[in-house]
């Protein structure tokens, strides 16, 4: 059986619609700006392996202070800092409580039970948010014939329930209770910054109490590539091994820790911007005929809207916006999920908008 990867260029009536391309699948797909690109090609590099790329260490030192924690690590991808993180918290055979769509157990490759050995215990919560109250009944009572609990793990901001933000006082509330019980806390902070962002408050206020934390570069803070876990020393000395033993030891990596620095250091400052192009796509969803969304509950950079009131299905839809130029993941039968970031501007975002306005009349 033929595995479909998504992929812009299956549609034959791409290159016949003549504007350029409005991509807003995902805030993974941005271009390195050329400062990157610069910085890229000027950077000192060595062999990371052994320690000694510099601009790898600076990003990693860098990163660290800026989550006031120990230690960092750089690692490839978000899945793989995730991952190593599970595996350090966790023994074979116990649970992983998280919400039901979180990116840990829908799209890391079943990783949780594959390297882990872990059973995910998913729960539902409104906008994606985990209260302490739904969690604490999910944890399993300390009774020898039952598998245990070993880890909780958060998602800020939550991707498939639209970007939420975790009210802090809510986090905060589950690392102290799961800290009382022993129980580690991991942040899936792939998009820490936005929720920062949004809440107006620094990204090491709002994961203070986190045993751990995993944040992408390579989303909306522009870079090509790359992800950062932070934790205490000891944590990151076992994150080393484990990204070892998965190949993500990479060597002269420091041509991708430059984007990276630039990425930590700039990107979170246009992350307002993506939101409120975020809140703009939403508004006007609102008002066109079969499409369900509520606006205010957009937050940061993603929408996601139903469209059963249209008849039509997910794919169906983002195939015709994909004939006008303009691409949108379809992330449920009749759900699509538009993202914004720095390579999209308003003028792109409205040209969207009319585009789906078209589509449904
Ligand atoms: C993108 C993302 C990740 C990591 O994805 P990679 O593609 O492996 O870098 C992890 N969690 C969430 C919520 C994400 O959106």
């Amino acid at each position: 059986m033929a595995i479909q990867v998504q992929n812009a260029f299956q549609s034959d009536e791409r290159n016949m619609a003549g504007a350029a391309m409005v991509d807003l699948r995902s805030d993974t797909v941005t271009k390195p700006t050329p400062e990157m690109r610069r910085a890229m090609a000027e950077a000192e590099v060595g062999d990371d392996v052994y320690g000694e790329d510099p601009t790898v260490n600076h990003l990693e030192r860098r990163a660290a202070e800026i989550f006031v924690r120990e230690a960092a690590i750089f690692v490839p991808s978000g899945t793989m800092g995730n991952q190593i993180a599970i595996k350090i918290h966790t023994r074979q055979g116990q649970e992983v409580i998280c919400e039901e769509r979180a990116h840990i157990f829908n799209y890391e490759m079943a990783m949780l039970a594959h390297f882990s050995g872990c059973m995910p215990r998913p729960i539902y919560g409104e906008d994606g948010i985990l209260t302490w109250k739904e969690i604490e009944k999910r944890i399993s009572p300390k009774i020898y014939y039952r598998a245990q609990t070993g880890l909780i793990a958060l998602e800020n901001t939550h991707n498939m329930a639209g970007g939420s933000v975790y009210p802090p006082e809510i986090a905060d509330e589950i690392c102290d209770r799961a800290h009382e019980m022993r129980l580690p806390v991991h942040l899936d902070g792939a998009r820490i910054f936005n929720a920062s962002v949004a809440l107006g408050k620094p990204v090491r206020e709002i994961t203070k109490k986190f045993d751990s934390v995993m944040f992408c570069l390579s989303k909306g803070l522009g870079a090509p590539v790359g992800s950062l876990l932070v934790g205490s020393r000891n944590f990151i000395e076992q994150a080393r091994v484990y990204r070892k033993s998965l190949g993500g030891g990479m060597r002269q990596a420091g041509v991708l820790a430059a984007a990276g620095i630039i990425a930590l250091e700039k990107g979170p400052e246009r992350l307002r911007e993506d939101h409120e192009n975020a809140r703009f796509l939403a508004e006007g969803l609102a008002s066109i005929r079969g499409i369900a969304i509520a606006p205010a509950k957009v937050k940061t950079n993603i929408v996601v809207f139903d469209i059963s009131g249209t008849g039509m299905s997910s794919e169906e839809m983002a195939r015709e916006l994909a004939a006008k130029n303009i691409l949108a993941s379809g992330i449920g039968p009749q759900a699509i999920r538009l993202v914004t970031h720095t390579d999209v501007d308003r003028a792109a975002c409205t040209r969207a908008l009319e585009g789906i306005r078209e589509i449904c009349r």
